[in-house]
């Protein structure tokens, strides 16, 4: 999200854990401004990916606004934020990609 309020890095929050955009907390942005952050996206792409997990209720995605039937990761400190199982999937390639994040998606346990 966007935070109106704030200025700088604080301008940039996780919709996931609401933590601040920082060097070691890269984010990938959705639509409408919509983020989440490396150690997020490390939790959702274990729970829904490497174990496959994930809640399998129509949810509407805070990253894509969508209504899917997919499993989605809800955080669990802010339970109106969820991501679909594609978007985490779209979320870990693009911050593979960027080279200043240096993130890889976690190994399965
Ligand atoms: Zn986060
Ligand atoms: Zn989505």
């Amino acid at each position: 999200m966007h935070d109106q309020n704030a200025e700088g890095n604080d301008f940039f929050k996780c919709d996931f854990c609401r933590k601040s955009w920082a060097e070691d907390r890269p984010m990938v942005e959705g639509h409408k401004g919509s983020l989440i952050c490396a150690p997020c996206l490390s939790l959702a792409f274990d729970e829904v990916w490497n174990r496959p997990g994930g809640q399998q209720v129509p949810f509407t995605c805070t990253m894509c606004l969508e209504h899917r039937d997919d499993p989605f990761w809800v955080s669990p400190a802010f339970p109106d934020a969820g991501i679909c199982k594609r978007c985490i999937k779209q979320s870990v390639v693009m911050l593979e990609r960027d080279p200043d994040a240096g993130w890889k998606r976690p190994a399965p346990a």
